[in-house]
Parts: structure tokens; sequence; C-alpha cells
């Protein structure tokens, strides 16, 4: 019994590091008290478990300012200077970004550029993660992706704004080094849920228009991504015309009524190019033009509605909402509301889940794919691995 025993001491202080670490990740800065009354420790553990950590290189304390009261303030729980960092790369439909992200989400340094869309592009974002791992060696922890497309494993099974099938982000990862890569909606999604305008809220349905909708369900704090992390894709959903081919090979979906494409419909004008920029000419124009006010709020309507059928389906607390979802509903929020309500149960409609606008905005996606990396960090076993190095 005796080596169980200590074995199970050993975890559980251990156990007590990982969850102050977790806490400074969410909460960067926080006074040690304010974490020790949070993770229920006494004052003397959670000093102990902060000495253990900044000898790890983990944490670090910071004297807080004073607050007026007696005796010498909580010391704040920062990252360590010399802590792990994860490796961002954010792909765009025409931009990229390569960050280092340290505990607690700040970007240390962060590259960017443009591309032309094709895949030609992992070159140069390879040579970037190369020599971002060279400069940081060890510190450096994870590399996490986060693509506008489909994503199943590492591959990009689909990027209908770049036009990429079947694209493996495999030549991102340097050796020794885990490569995440996750769908951008959904990474913000995440991001949104635990430290954005969710952040509270249990049940959080997170949904973005760009090129069609994407989004996720966050219980937890954690994604419901399903089995091969393509859980999410709410815009092929038949909430549709079933008569409209959409790229993806089915037919009626969602992504077709809220975009670009569904206001060119609505003007009698030719598919766009890039119906991104084609939708925020017509919500721009919908200040002064009624034809471009009807378009933008048939889209609003058809985005109300499919919301209103999700809730029914997933019972969310929060929906939030970020890119091109967000100006819908500040350009036409009656007719997002009226398609809302119409598409909610009855019993739903006294107290629906509010739908608030993103406060992370365009920081979402790589916020979120920060923390999906963090996530596989904040683990026994990945301490495990900082602490030999
Ligand atoms: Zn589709």
């Amino acid at each position: 019994m005796e080596p169980m025993t200590a074995h199970s001491a050993r975890a559980l202080r251990s156990q007590g590091a990982l969850a102050v670490l977790r806490h400074v990740h969410a909460h960067p800065s926080a006074k040690r008290a304010d974490a020790a009354r949070t993770l229920g420790l006494s004052s003397g553990s959670a000093a102990e478990i902060a000495s253990r950590l900044k000898a790890s290189r983990l944490v670090d304390e910071e004297a807080s300012a004073l607050t007026g009261g007696r005796g010498r303030p909580s010391p704040a729980l920062v990252p360590h200077r010399d802590g792990p960092l994860v490796c961002v790369v954010d792909i765009s439909h025409e931009r990229w970004r390569v960050a280092c992200v340290e505990l607690g989400g700040r970007v240390v340094t962060q590259e960017a550029g443009g591309h032309s869309g094709t895949p030609d592009v992992l070159g140069t974002l390879a040579h970037q993660v190369s020599a971002l791992h060279a400069r940081y060696g060890h510190r450096l922890r994870a590399v996490s992706a986060c693509v506008a497309g489909t994503v199943s494993a590492t591959t990009v099974v689909q990027a209908a704004g770049m036009g990429w099938r079947d694209v493996d982000l495999g030549p991102l990862r340097p050796p020794g080094l885990p490569l995440l890569v996750g769908n951008d909606a959904s990474l913000a999604g995440l991001a949104e849920a635990r430290r954005g305008a969710g952040a509270g809220a249990r049940v959080v349905l997170h949904l973005t228009v760009e090129v069609g909708v994407g989004g996720i369900l966050v219980v937890d704090g954690r994604p419901v991504d399903g089995a091969t992390g393509a859980g999410g894709e709410f815009g092929h959903m038949p909430f549709g015309d079933p008569s409209l081919h959409c790229p993806c090979g089915a037919r009626g979906c969602w992504d077709l009524e809220v975009d670009g494409r569904a206001m060119a419909r609505a003007l009698g004008r030719p598919a766009p190019r890039d119906p991104r920029t084609a939708a925020e000419q017509v919500i721009t124009a919908a200040a002064s033009d009624p034809a471009a006010r009807s378009a933008a709020g048939a889209a609003a309507h058809a985005l109300g509605r499919g919301i209103g059928a999700l809730a029914n389906a997933l019972d969310p607390g929060v929906v939030t909402l970020s890119g091109l979802a967000t100006d819908l509903a500040a350009t036409a929020p009656t007719a997002l509301e009226n398609g809302y309500t119409a598409a909610l149960m009855r019993y739903r409609r006294a107290a629906p889940p509010p739908i608030l606008p993103s406060t992370l905005g365009r920081q979402g996606p790589l916020t979120g794919a920060a923390d999906a990396a963090f996530d596989t960090l904040l683990t026994e076993e990945g301490l495990e691995a900082w602490a030999r190095t």
C-alpha cells in the first residue's frame, strides 16, 4: 500500500498544480488569493503550488497594486517569461497569420501576409513555423492551425473560398511537435464561449457568417466537434431552397440563404466571385437603398430562422454571432428577430436564448486555436513532458 499512497499524494499535489495552471490560463493576472478561493485551496497550498510552478518556469508572481486594505496584497499569477508557447497558423481566404501565443492567450509575436489562395502558401507558412521553432526551441510545444474550411483530422477536406480539396497540413508540423487543425468558425466559437460573449454560459451556440455559415456548439468549455473534428457545419443543413445546389454537393443548404450569394440572387445579380465583399457592399448600401435593405433583410430573416431551428434542437443558453452575422443582426434586427421567433417552438418564445454579438471579433479564431493547443498541454502528460525539458 505504501507506494500507492505515495503515488496518490503525488498525483493530488500535481492535480493542484494543474488546476492552478489552468486557472492562470483562463484568468491571466488573477490574484493568487482569488485563485486559491476559486479552487478551494488554502493560502499555504496556493503559495506552495505557485512556487513550484515558478521553479518549473510555468507561472511567475507579480506584486499586485496596493488595494488600500490591511496587510500585503496577494501577488498576481502571470505566465512565466520563459514559459511554454504555442504557434498558431491562421489561414483565411486571402490572408495568413503566424503567431506565438503564451499561456493566458497573449500574442507574443505575429507575422501576417496575403496569399493567392493556392495551397502553395503552405511552403511560406512551414518556413515561418520552422523559424519560430528554431528561435524558441523547447518552449514551442504545439502548432495549431485554423482554416476557413471543413477539416477532418489534419486535412482540409474542402475550403470553398480558396478552392482547396483534401489538402494535408502535415508540412506545417515541425519534427517532434503535435499539429492540430481546426475550422476557424469552430475555434472562434470555442474562444467566444470561454473568453468572450458566451463566458459564463454552460451551453453556447456560436455562429459566424463569412462565405456561408459556420460555428460550433460548446458545452462546459468543450467543443462538440464530432468524431473527426468536422462537426459544426450548420450551414449545410437544408434550411434553404431545395432547388439550389451547394458547392458541398448537397442541395438546399442554409449557406446559400445568408451570405453574399443570397443577397446577389435577391437583387437579380449574377453569383459574386467574392461573396464576402459582395455581402459587405449590400449591407453598407442598405442604409440608403431600399432594394439592398430588402436583400439584407431576407438574409437576416433566413439567419434568424436557422438560429431558431438550432435553438430548438440544441437548447443553448446563449447564441453568439461573429463575422457578417453580426452586421446582418445590426442592419436588419427586426427581420432577424422575426425569423428567429417564428422558428422557435412556442414554449421557448417567452424566454428565448439571447443572441449576442462577439466580443473577440477577428481575434476569435486565433485565440481559439491557441486554447485548443493549450488544452493538450495543460494535462498531466503535458506537464511531465514540460518538466523533462
Ligand atoms: Zn452545402
